[in-house]
């Protein structure tokens, strides 16, 4: 073919892809615009997992109606004039690019006043056309309305993930602006319902309690404020008793700015090396601030990866904070219960997006500084006691003695536990057992997940999985763990696809554990099967057994303990 100049819709739905490659893309650049606008409230709310709608709205300076045109043309932008303003910027934005790709790809609204403009103004724009502008009485501020991203480039569409995927990439994005901005209420609505918000009153961890739970966020550790020559940290951490099984819970910021960054993460990493299981990671959202000469962001069109002029200075202060604030923590966490984290307390409605919290954990002495919980999550660390099957309540929960008082044992994550560590022994000396299906079947995925589990065939075979490409988008299943073979094998395969990330790139042993945990969530015990109490006592035996007994493969807790001395405070046969 002849060389050719694109056409313009060509050459911008490429552009656009750089930055917006889903709908969590979208709500990440529309947030930044909302900051450097200034605001101190934004509502964000989408719909489909941000396919159908993904909408912002902020009460910053808006637009002035004159600039509208500009503000979605490519490379127009009000953050930057000349090239020197580019070795120190201030502002999240700074390219002139977002909403021009994003309406390049989609059917754009904005909406949006100035203060001291008598009206404000519209603008409707479809696939990178201008379809109508017009004034209109709105207060100040700016709503941006995104409506079926990539309707016209269907390829792109193929891409996105599911919708509840989509969905969690979307509510990581928010929450973890609203920690970074304390200060800035924050609301999300998905399908209609309010699931996370921030109050806007500064106080971080609060923020941290609407995002991880109160519990966790009242055990989060607050870095002590720290500065070398350069390089000011500031944030919070987990301590070792709280870990996820992904990196996802590791956050940056860098001059206010959301990044990704590997050495940022080696860093945290390296700070809780001993302190964590293997394939264990911590929460940590760490804030950086760098002078801005120090720090170059214009490397990549979403910003979200930027360069460090001393990447080794960055690196060591933040390694070095973090090492030793874990070091300087008593070794089994006290949890002191303030009340002011209690359900019910100062904060209202403080999680919700873990409103089960109070049902959970319905015996917190309220209102008292200092007073304990009575039932906690017995955490990790040291072996169980011995325990005897007492019964099992509601299906769900088998209940136990112990030489120290009573324990609540959650089958399923019990269960989850002694299959996982039982797999990763067989994995660890690469004899999985598993067993052929009669018939191999064929799979049809998506494409996006059809290269994923391309790259994947050998983690997967050493969990016991023989799984083999079988045209475009098909696979062969031949043989599958010996722990799945009551679940459906299209089922267990698709389960464990699920499970792969393609912005990640984890070390296969990371994605192997990651793996190995999802196999044993679906082959263990649920809630609501009952069971004979030698089956109960069997179990118990099997999690004594266990190294981590006392949390799920996921990091949840497997039993809560009641300490006999609790038990007397309650009845009041103590003070
Ligand atoms: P950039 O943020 O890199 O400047 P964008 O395409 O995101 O580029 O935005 C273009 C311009 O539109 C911005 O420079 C700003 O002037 C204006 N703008 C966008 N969103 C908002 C908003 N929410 N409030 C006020 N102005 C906005
Ligand atoms: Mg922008």
């Amino acid at each position: 073919m002849p060389i050719r100049i694109l056409p313009k819709e060509v050459a911008s739905a490429i552009a656009a892809g750089e930055v917006v490659a889903r709908p969590a893309s979208v709500v990440k650049e529309l947030i930044e615009n909302a900051l450097d606008a200034g605001a101190s409230r934004i509502e964000i709310s989408v719909k489909r997992g941000g396919r159908e709608l993904v909408e912002v709205a902020d009460d910053g300076i808006g637009i002035p109606a004159a600039e509208l045109p500009l503000a979605v043309a490519r490379f127009a932008t009000s953050k930057l004039r000349t090239t020197d303003d580019l070795h120190a910027i201030s502002t999240l934005g700074f390219r002139g690019e977002a909403l021009s790709s994003i309406g390049a790809v989609s059917k754009l609204e904005l909406v949006t006043k100035v203060e001291g403009e008598p009206h404000g103004s519209r603008l409707v724009m479809e696939g990178g056309r201008i379809s109508e502008t017009q004034p209109i009485g709105v207060p100040q501020g700016t709503v941006v309305r995104v409506r079926d991203l990539f309707f016209n480039v269907p390829a792109r569409k193929e891409f996105l993930k599911s919708e509840t995927t989509e969905r969690r990439r979307i509510s990581e994005q928010v929450t973890r602006y609203a920690i970074a901005y304390p200060e800035i209420r924050f609301r999300l609505t998905q399908r209609g319902r309010l699931t996370f918000q921030s109050s806007g009153n500064g106080d971080r961890r609060e923020v941290l309690a609407a995002v991880f739970g109160v519990d966790a966020a009242r055990q989060m550790i607050s870095l002590p404020a720290a500065e070398g020559p350069q390089v000011k940290v500031e944030g919070f951490i987990s301590p070792p008793s709280i870990h996820r099984g992904s990196r996802r819970g590791l956050t940056f910021f860098v001059n206010g700015r959301w990044v990704k960054d590997a050495s940022l993460s080696a860093a945290v990493l390296q700070a809780y090396h001993g302190l964590l299981m293997v394939g264990r990671y911590p929460l940590a959202i760490i804030l950086l601030n760098i002078p801005p000469e120090e720090v170059d962001v214009n490397v990549h069109p979403t910003k979200a990866e930027v360069r460090f002029r001393q990447p080794e200075v960055v690196f060591s202060i933040t390694q070095r904070v973090i090492r030793a604030t874990l070091l300087g923590q008593a070794p089994s966490p006290v949890v002191d219960f303030d009340s002011r984290w209690s359900a019910g307390g100062r904060m209202g409605k403080p999680s919700v997006i873990n409103p089960d919290w109070a049902l959970a954990h319905p015996t917190i002495e309220e209102g008292q500084p200092g007073s304990r919980q009575v039932l906690q999550p017995a955490l990790p660390g040291g072996a169980l006691p011995l325990l005897r099957a007492v019964g099992q309540v509601g299906a769900a929960y088998l209940v136990a003695e112990g030489p120290d008082g009573l324990y609540l044992i959650d089958q399923h994550a019990a269960h989850e536990r002694v299959l996982f560590e039982a797999l990763m022994a067989a994995h660890d000396q690469g004899a999985v057992e598993s067993q052929a299906l009669l018939e191999p079947i064929t799979i049809e995925f998506t494409p996006a997940e059809a290269s994923l589990l391309e790259q994947n065939l050998e983690v997967l075979e050493r969990l016991g999985f023989d799984v083999e490409p079988f045209g475009k988008r098909a696979f062969r299943l031949r043989r599958l763990p010996v722990l799945l073979v009551r679940i459906a094998p299209e089922q267990a395969l698709r389960a464990v696809v699920g499970d792969f990330e393609e912005d990640e790139t984890p070390l296969s042993s990371e994605l192997e554990a990651r793996l190995a945990a999802r196999v044993c969530k679906r082959a263990s015990i649920k809630a609501g099967q009952v069971l004979s109490l030698a089956e109960q006592q069997q179990l118990l035996r099997d999690l004594e057994r266990c190294k981590s007994p006392r949390t799920c493969p996921h990091g949840r807790p497997t039993m809560i303990h009641l300490s006999v001395d609790a038990l007397e405070r309650q009845f009041g046969r103590r003070g």
